[in-house]
């Protein structure tokens, strides 16, 4: 469909609405000052005032390229890790224990956020955690074509073996691609059999190392806080396999992993940077959202100026409040972003993302 609001027309062909209302009734359209018309309607009309018509693909023109890469720019960036499970496997209480193991956090203070994502530093790199265990999150932000996850820590509780949401897991990650691998938690409790966990998911073609396959099975306990320093060893080990980088030099794209209104801040999100650096001061769009980027925050809470590849930030400075899964581009110009915004918000209103068009007048009134 393409469309133009009467007011609108008649303010481009300086006409006064009223006789742009008259003048399409005479052509038997019936539309009031608020409703739309389509491109030839507006075409035959705006021929009688001198003026030509050019449909636009509004959301042909909202598509945002990322700019792209010199080889020499790119570098390792830190995993994104996403923890699946059944519930009660422990899921919970790995995140919150592996948290623990970030041995920057402890030196440079702060408080723990739970923004949704947060980052640990290990002697051999960092790795990023999405806070968010389910799978339903992975999905969604999937269904919105935000693939964030690299990495999926599969945890199957050793006292109780492949289960419904175990399965789930496994082919969410199939589907989409993501390498596994398997935590095999609540080790230290004596019924724990972690042969037998290993002999449950070979029907899922998940073959251990020493079954002769390739998927990395790490026994923990995450109460006890066991192992984990090797479940991060082979999250590091499987990100260097997979090469995964970015580069840090370019104008940032972030995911959003989640957003509220907050009572005293206003529109807060929290940004997982894909690729390039998100600076303070930065004008992007997000969205049917636009802003600036006004202050930063990491994990613990800390003002941060600046945020590289694979680091979840919360943001300020938004419009409004996104939603989870949508993707934010920074912008060279505020005011590029704020048209983006714009014309999104406009498609948003017409809820036909991909077919709306949209009349834009030449108006030689206004040019002579
Ligand atoms: P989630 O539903 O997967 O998030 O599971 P939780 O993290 O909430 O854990 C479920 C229960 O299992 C809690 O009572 C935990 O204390 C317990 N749990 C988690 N990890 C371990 C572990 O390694 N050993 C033991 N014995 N209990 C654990
Ligand atoms: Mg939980």
């Amino acid at each position: 469909t393409e469309f133009v609001q009467v007011g609108e027309l008649a303010k481009k062909l300086n006409v006064r609405a009223p006789e742009i209302i008259a003048k399409l009734m005479q052509m038997g359209v019936m539309a009031t000052i608020t409703q739309s018309i389509d491109a030839e309607t507006a075409t035959l009309l705006s021929a009688e005032y001198g003026c030509t018509v050019e449909v636009i693909s509004l959301y042909e023109e909202t598509l945002i390229q990322e700019e792209s890469d010199e080889a020499a720019d790119l570098v390792q960036r830190p995993p994104v890790v996403t923890i699946m499970g059944h519930v009660d496997h422990g899921k919970t209480k790995l995140l919150d224990a592996l948290r623990e193991t970030d041995v920057v956090a402890t030196e440079a203070g702060g408080i723990t956020q739970h923004i949704g994502a947060y980052q640990v530093t290990r002697p051999k790199g960092k790795i990023t955690f999405l806070d968010t265990p389910g799978h339903a999150a992975f999905s969604a932000m999937r269904a919105r074509g935000a693939q964030v996850t690299d990495i999926v820590v599969l945890v199957v509780a050793a006292d109780d073996g492949v289960m419904p949401q175990t399965e789930e897991a496994i082919s969410h990650a199939k589907d989409a691609k993501v390498p596994i691998i398997v935590a095999v938690n609540k080790i230290d409790k004596p019924s724990a059999n972690i042969d037998r966990i290993k002999q449950d998911l070979a029907k899922f073609e998940i073959l251990s190392e020493d079954w002769g396959g390739t998927t990395p099975f790490v026994p923990i306990s995450a109460l006890q806080k066991l192992n984990l320093d090797k479940l991060e060893d082979a999250i590091l080990a499987q990100a260097e396999v997979m090469e995964v980088t970015a580069n840090p030099k370019k104008r940032a794209t972030g995911t959003v992993v989640e957003a509220k209104l907050d009572q005293g801040r206003g529109p807060v999100a929290t940004i997982l940077v894909r690729n390039g650096t998100l600076k303070i001061g930065d004008a992007f769009v997000v969205g049917l959202e636009g802003g600036k980027i006004r202050a930063m925050y990491n994990d613990r809470g800390q003002s941060v100026k600046e945020a590289g590849p694979a680091t979840p930030v919360e943001i300020l400075g938004l419009s409004g409040v996104p939603n989870s899964g949508d993707i934010l581009n920074v912008m060279a110009t505020e005011r590029e972003a704020r048209e983006i915004a714009d014309k999104r918000q406009e498609l948003a209103r017409h809820q036909q993302a991909q077919q709306v068009k949209k009349v834009k007048l030449e108006n030689f009134n206004e040019t002579i």
